[in-house]
């Protein structure tokens, strides 16, 4: 079976690509960009990622362009649903290529992370494959979170602060500092 993984970043990968390797699949990544910011942070876990996908022969689809307006218009005065937006428009786009591609499936290593909608973007997932007609995989890849971490500390690979939007850039720093009253 062929399929292909959208891949948020590097440490969030390892787990996902071990399970479906271990499935017996043919996995390729797909690393999508327009909603990390800002853009030096897109290269850094672009890069990251790049070099993680070498040392393990893991073919790698990295997109091109960086439509950083298009995802705020996407986004703006509607801020708070802003993850449904954005798990949308990843899942289609990866849905899209994996169709283009002759993929026999598509999913996501944010089905990995602990900090993201699990159940939305299972949903979401499954609703676009309906739609574009590739069937969508899930898995509940959170059962490896620990696993995952420890060997991406192992590795010493770079370890992102946020999700990826300057919102939650915001979220991360902004609100911490003022949780914490300093200045
Ligand atoms: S917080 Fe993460 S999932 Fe939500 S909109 Fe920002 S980048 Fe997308």
């Amino acid at each position: 079976m062929k399929i292909l993984l959208h891949i948020c970043c590097g440490p969030c990968s390892i787990y996902p690509i071990e399970v479906l390797k271990n499935d017996g699949m043919d996995v390729t990544g797909y690393y999508y960009r327009h909603n990390i910011h800002p853009y030096s942070e897109c290269l850094k876990r672009q890069k990251t990622l790049k070099k993680y996908s070498e040392s393990i022969g893991l073919k790698l689809i990295i997109q091109e362009g960086y439509e950083l307006e298009a995802f705020l218009r996407n986004v703006i005065f509607r801020e708070n649903e802003r993850c449904s937006l954005c798990y949308h428009e990843r899942l289609k786009s990866t849905a899209m290529i994996a169709k283009r591609g002759k993929f026999d499936l598509f999913s996501s290593t944010l089905l990995f992370s602990k900090f993201q909608k699990h159940e939305m973007i299972k949903s979401i997932g499954e609703a676009v494959g309906k739609s574009v007609g590739i069937r969508f995989y899930y898995h509940d890849f959170r059962e490896g979170w620990k696993e995952g971490v420890e060997e991406s500390k192992y590795l010493k690979m770079y370890r992102q602060q946020y999700c990826g939007c300057i919102y939650s850039e915001k979220e991360r720093f902004y609100k911490s500092e003022q949780r914490d009253g300093s200045e």
